[in-house]
């Protein structure tokens, strides 16, 4: 069954059923869903319990002792992860002012000043004990002590090291997108220096995927003064105004998906994304999308919104076959929203819906990254940026990629020439030559010809050994416990210069491994000038 195909029945043109004259198999697999769906199966599971997503004064008290727990222990960021689920379940003002309290003196004892300060205020807004009050008066006043005799690294915003592209503002200007056919090049259109912010995007979408209350639902902030939504025990935000920002939790607060496996939970939001940006009208985005799949676009659009879910929705799709069970379960899921279930109650706009679903599902199964295959809790996050997506890979890439929040940030890490082609490696985690073969042709459906997986030059380069700059930089790791220097990030780049035509070697990847950390290090504001 191919997405986006009409039938003509009795004169009424649609979309095909995408779940009908499907394999008996799948009939029995839609039904079990269906069970599972509808029986509510969908409860908090932390630390092996199981909780329904109600308030509950008692889950939140249980919660709470366990923090102190790990308080006791000096775990602060374990204890501030219990008492940020304390507080989605807390009922009332002084339960949450408590617990407020604590995660007060969790970020004083991390040395966090600025977020000390914050829940103290946060903690006097309610009605507190007596003595948690003085506590709090005394934490606020030896808090704001320190932090203005204490040197406070405040992460530093990163931003493009170019104007911005005029069709992409995420990217800058120095950097060229051509499509030619399926294929995307991306190639630099002057010499780019070392060390330059080519890309900053916001994901279209992403969700958290098993530590949703440790995260900013809008904007993806950790380990900050998070505030939990007052209706759901799901999400938390770090400002009032990423609360009053969130469109897509108002649609859906409450709601089971936020309980549910991260593949289902990406493809439902990325639904409610596209919905949103038409400010929840949904013919709007049936005309939109109705348009854009018959290619009959005739206004070209100036909203910055329409034209990233634009860009989204025109980004390559997997070409597997179409994962029908994970479409059907996505699609019921969506449906089982009550705002969704009263705007696509026609056929015609159920059938919509199920195109519509089965197309987000195939772009997000080619682009996004993170945990949307596998629902184990080993990633924070599952994304899907649309700029940073077109990006080829390359086991031996020239750009660093690198997230903040829901940010995706690509610098450059070594000299780049003017016609250069520009590349990101789709699986920093994987070193091993074998393993990464295998993932790339299995994930990706590539098979690379790099010089790291198929190396046609001696791997080793002696006359690198020899500069002396590579022993200094080699011996990084005695660093890192006091800060990387600058003078360690100068000398990569020196060298990264020095060698920029010198083709991949160990050491050359040794180099650009430690001028990465110093990146790091830098957008975190914890290098020292040394
Ligand atoms: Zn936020
Ligand atoms: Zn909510
Ligand atoms: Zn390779």
């Amino acid at each position: 069954m191919a997405l986006w195909s009409r039938e003509n029945r009795k004169n009424l043109v649609q979309y095909v059923d995408l779940f009908e004259d499907v394999p008996s198999e799948y009939e029995d697999e839609f039904k079990k869903w269906d069970q599972r769906l509808n029986n509510a199966d969908w409860k908090h599971k932390f630390l092996d319990l199981q909780h329904e997503a109600v308030k509950n004064q008692t889950v939140a008290s249980d919660f709470d002792s366990q923090g102190n727990v790990h308080f006791e222990r000096t775990e602060f960021h374990k204890a501030m992860e219990l008492y940020n689920q304390a507080l989605c379940f807390a009922e009332m003002d002084s339960q949450k002012g408590l617990l407020y309290a604590k995660r007060a003196l969790c970020f004083f004892n991390l040395y966090m000043y600025a977020e000390c300060i914050a829940d103290t205020k946060l903690a006097l807004n309610t009605e507190l004990p007596f003595e948690w009050k003085s506590k709090m008066n005394e934490y606020q006043e030896k808090g704001t002590k320190l932090l203005s005799t204490t040197e406070y690294r405040k992460p530093i915003a990163p931003k493009l090291s170019f104007d911005a592209d005029t069709t992409f503002p995420c990217m800058a200007n120095v950097v060229q997108i051509n499509k030619n056919g399926l294929e995307t090049n991306i190639v630099a259109k002057s010499d780019i220096g070392i060390g330059q912010t080519v890309l900053l995007e916001r994901a279209f979408t992403s969700i958290a995927v098993g530590y949703d209350t440790a995260v900013c639902f809008t904007c993806f902030k950790m380990c900050t003064n998070l505030m939990p939504c007052a209706d759901c025990t799901d999400v938390m935000f770090c400002s009032e105004e990423c609360m009053r920002l969130s469109d897509v939790h108002k649609i859906s607060c409450g709601n089971n998906y936020s309980r549910m496996p991260s593949y289902i939970k990406l493809v439902v939001q990325s639904i409610l994304e596209a919905l949103t940006t038409f400010s929840s009208d949904y013919l709007q985005l049936m005309a939109f999308v109705n348009a854009t799949v018959s290619r009959k676009v005739t206004e070209t659009n100036t909203d910055a919104r329409i034209l990233n879910y634009g860009q989204f929705f025109g980004l390559k799709s997997s070409s597997k076959p179409l994962p029908i069970q994970l479409i059907y379960e996505a699609y019921t899921t969506a449906m089982a929203i009550p705002v969704i279930q009263k705007m696509f109650i026609t056929e015609k706009s159920k059938r919509f819906l199920m195109h519509l679903v089965g197309h987000h599902v195939q772009v997000l199964l080619a682009n996004s990254y993170g945990g949307f295959e596998k629902d184990q809790n080993q990633f924070i996050f599952a994304s899907m940026t649309n700029v940073a997506s077109l990006f080829q890979h390359s086991c031996t890439p020239n750009l660093m990629q690198h997230t903040i929040g829901n940010q995706t940030i690509l610098i450059t890490n070594q000299p780049v020439k003017q016609g250069d082609r520009l590349y990101i490696d789709y699986i920093p985690q994987e070193h091993e030559a074998e393993q990464r073969i295998v993932t790339l042709i299995k994930d990706f459906g590539i098979v690379c010809t790099c010089a790291k997986c198929n190396p046609p030059h001696p791997m080793i380069d002696s006359n690198l050994q020899n500069d002396s700059s590579f022993e200094l930089i080699s011996q990084y790791t005695k660093y890192i416990p006091a800060g990387i220097p600058a003078t360690l990030k100068q000398k990569c780049v020196e060298f990264l210069q020095q060698h920029a035509e010198k083709p991949w070697s160990e050491e050359k990847e040794l180099v650009i491994n430690v001028y990465s950390q110093c990146l790091l290090a830098e957008l975190d504001n914890q290098m020292i000038s040394v």
